[in-house]
């Protein structure tokens, strides 16, 4: 346990001391390493940015294959409790057990701590390679709902008896018929939890004074579910925050009446996979539901440089858990050449989260100084055609960019 006092949650507000414990989760794989290069790079952050006056003492908490070797169990209840009980943590990847009743770790955090927000921020780090022309013109933060939709994991298999169950169900009550060999799916999408994610993304598009929030959903096939999603974002936008909105219809027959409003609009997802190449530009903040934000931040990642450097968290009202994108990348563990960049921007947005923003500032333009200049790792110093840095190097250099800012 550690030392100094947790984050209170005061009215639903985090109260964070300013020496504070913060709860981490190597995780597997090449999560050690990037670990021990995240904490580094954090704490010299905020030696730098607050000179002592701020620190974090980091509690150490167990899951995965370290916690199944010394307990039997890759999530051991004591783990849960110390994970409430830092209300914020940061972890490396996990490794998702292969086997009949397991449930991805990652899963049972984000249901555990209600952790309804996946939220991914993806912007160009010049230098960085990119299969597009003009990756400066990304600058987004994917909004993505984590609880429903597919998340909701209800399914049956074709010749379960649930699904003869419900086939019979359609067919007699809604004379709807399907053949033997369909398997059966449920989307569930409720108003509750599409308003609250909407409202997450506003509440961030406010705080950090973004342009639009853009509404992504697949309404015109599925009108109830991803139609519903688009009909209550745009009403929890014009009745919690009407003052300060303005929908893209209200916007376009008279900008000048409503400049500096938040415009709130909506794609279609298909459309939108293509707005976001050729009209890159034009797009901020998102919020989507489950699967469509599963592509959707992939692809954007994709468009500038990967996943190995996309940092992510998952959010609720109060928990919040950062986190790496990418998985454990089993061949690389240990050898200090793994990319730590994606859990190094997640302890920016950690950072930020906390309100320690001038040490999350701190870091990331020492990260993109690195990136300028060329310092890279092996997964992207093998794209550029040039020496790689170890981990350890890479992150020895993000420290020293801070120390001369
Ligand atoms: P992965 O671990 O992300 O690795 C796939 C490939 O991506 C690696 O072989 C490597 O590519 C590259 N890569 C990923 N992260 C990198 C980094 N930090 N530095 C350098 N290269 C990196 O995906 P996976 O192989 O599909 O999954 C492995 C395990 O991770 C699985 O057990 C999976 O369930 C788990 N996983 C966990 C999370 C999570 O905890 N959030 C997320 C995804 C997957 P090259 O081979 O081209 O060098």
């Amino acid at each position: 346990m550690g030392h100094m006092p947790y984050i209170k949650v005061e009215n639903n507000h985090l109260v964070v001391p300013n020496k504070v414990t913060i709860g981490y989760i190597e995780g597997d794989g090449i999560g050690p390493d990037i670990t021990t290069a995240m904490i580094d790079v954090v704490n010299s952050a905020i030696e730098i940015a607050y000179e002592g006056d701020r620190s974090i003492e980091w509690e150490k908490i167990e899951a995965g294959e370290e916690a199944y070797e010394k307990n039997g169990k890759h999530l051991p209840e004591e783990s849960l409790d110390q994970l409430s009980r830092c209300v914020i943590s940061i972890k490396g990847p996990l490794t998702t057990p292969i086997g009949k009743g397991f449930r991805s770790l990652n899963v049972t955090l984000r249901q555990h701590f209600d952790l309804y927000a996946n939220v991914r921020p993806v912007k160009y780090f010049p230098g960085v390679p990119s299969p597009v022309k003009n990756p400066e013109n990304m600058n987004m933060i994917v909004f993505r709902e984590n609880t429903e939709d597919l998340y909701a994991g209800i399914e049956w298999k074709y010749d379960s008896e649930e699904a003869k169950k419900v086939r019979n169900f359609l067919s007699t009550q809604f004379g709807v018929n399907l053949t033997d060999d369909t398997g059966i799916g449920i989307k569930p999408i409720s108003k509750f939890k599409s308003q609250r994610i909407v409202r997450k993304a506003l509440e961030y598009a406010i705080d950090n004074k973004r342009r639009s929030v853009t509404l992504v959903h697949k309404g015109n096939i599925m009108k109830y579910t991803e139609g519903a999603f688009k009909d209550w974002g745009y009403a929890v936008a014009s009745e919690m925050f009407g003052d300060i909105t303005v929908t893209e219809d209200e916007y376009t027959q008279n900008p000048d009446a409503f400049s500096g409003k938040i415009i709130v609009k909506d794609r279609i997802a298909d459309n939108m996979f293509q707005q976001i190449l050729t009209r890159t530009a034009e797009y901020d903040v998102i919020a989507t539901t489950n699967l469509n934000g599963d592509y959707l931040s992939d692809a954007l990642a994709a468009q500038v440089g990967g996943l190995g450097i996309a940092p992510g968290a998952n959010i609720g009202d109060i928990y919040a858990i950062f986190e790496a994108v990418h998985g454990t990348a089993p061949k690389y563990a240990g050898m200090d050449i793994a990319n730590p960049t994606s859990l190094i921007l997640s302890s920016a947005m950690m950072l930020n989260h906390m309100g320690w923003k001038e040490a999350a500032t701190s870091l990331e333009n020492a990260v993109t100084k690195c990136y300028a200049e060329q310092k890279v790792t092996q997964d992207l110093a093998r794209i550029l055609n040039i020496k790689p840095l170890k981990c350890s190097e890479f992150t020895m250099e993000i420290v020293k960019n801070m120390k001369k800012n």
